[in-house]
C-alpha cells in the first residue's frame, strides 16, 4: 500500500516543475487536488548507510512538518502541509503565491532612492518580532536567512506578512544556547548576504528583546557565541 502511494508520488513528481535541485532535496512547483503546490521531496544520500540515511531522512522530514504545524498553532504564518508521504519523503506544502524572498526585498529596496532606511528598519522590527514568537514556542528553525522568510504582498496592509519557509534542519529545544545560535546562523547571513546593514540587524535584534519573553538568556548567550566566533577568527 505504501509503496503503491509512493509509486503515485513519483508519477506525480515526473510532470511537475522541478524549482531547485539542493544538496539534500528537490524544491518542485505542481497543482495538487486544484491549489498551487510546493513540493519538497529529500533524496538519499549514497554516501551514508542506507539505514542510517533513511533514519535521517525520516527525522528532517518529520521534524520539518512538526515545526511547520507547531508554528502555525501558534499564529506565525508558514505555508499549510497538504500532504507528507513518509515513503518516498515528500511534503506537499502551499505555495505561497505573490511573494518575494526578504532578501530579494531588501536587495531591491537599497537601491531605491527614498525612505530606505526606515523601512529597513521596519521590515526588520517584524521580523524580530516573528522570530521572537517562533523561540517562545521553542521551535529553532536551524537555517536562519533572508532566503527562507518570504514577504506576501498585501495591498495597503501596513503590516508586513512575513512567512518562514524551509524548516528542514528545524527542531524543537528551550535552550536559551540554541536560541542564540538560531540568531547568530541569521546574523553572520544577514551582514554577509546586505553588507553595511548592522543598524538594521540592531534594530531586529531589540524588537526580538522586546517581543520575547525569554530574550534575556536568549541575547546573553548570542552575545557569547558572537565573541567564540570572534576568538575563532582571531586564531584562524
Ligand atoms: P527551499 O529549499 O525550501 O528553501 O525552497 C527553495 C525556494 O523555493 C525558496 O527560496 C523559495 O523561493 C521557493 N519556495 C519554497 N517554498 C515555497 C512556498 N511554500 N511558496 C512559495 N515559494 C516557495
Amino acid at each position: 500500500m505504501a509503496e503503491e502511494k509512493s509509486m503515485a508520488v513519483l508519477e506525480f513528481l515526473g510532470k511537475a516543475e522541478l524549482l531547485k535541485q539542493g544538496a539534500e532535496a528537490r524544491v518542485y512547483r505542481a497543482h495538487f487536488l486544484g491549489k498551487p503546490t510546493i513540493v519538497k521531496q529529500r533524496f538519499p544520500k549514497r554516501y551514508r548507510h542506507p539505514t542510517l540515511d533513511e533514519k535521517l531522512t525520516h527525522r528532517r522530514t518529520t521534524q520539518e512538518v512538526r515545526s511547520i504545524l507547531r508554528c502555525r498553532k501558534a499564529g506565525i504564518s508558514t505555508p499549510v502541509v497538504y500532504f507528507v508521504d513518509y515513503a518516498s519523503h515528500c511534503i506537499f506544502l502551499e505555495e505561497i503565491l505573490d511573494s518575494s524572498t526578504v532578501r530579494d526585498h531588501i536587495a531591491s529596496t537599497r537601491k531605491s532612492d527614498s525612505c530606505q532606511q526606515a523601512e529597513l528598519e521596519r521590515l526588520a522590527e517584524r521580523m524580530g518580532q516573528i522570530l521572537a514568537k517562533m523561540h517562545d514556542e521553542d521551535v529553532i528553525h536551524g537555517d536562519l536567512t533572508t532566503s527562507n522568510m518570504l514577504l506576501r504582498r498585501s495591498g495597503e496592509q501596513a503590516e508586513y506578512n512575513l512567512v518562514l519557509i524551509d524548516f528542514g534542519l528545524s527542531y524543537i529545544s528551550a535552550l536559551p544556547e540554541d536560541k542564540g545560535v538560531d540568531l547568530y546562523v541569521l546574523e553572520k547571513a544577514f551582514l554577509s548576504t546586505h553588507p553595511n546593514t548592522e543598524e538594521v540587524f540592531e534594530k531586529l535584534l531589540k524588537s526580538y528583546a522586546s517581543s520575547s519573553k525569554k530574550s534575556l538568556a536568549v541575547i546573553k548567550k548570542l552575545d557569547e557565541v558572537r565573541l567564540r566566533g570572534r576568538k575563532r577568527s582571531m586564531v584562524g
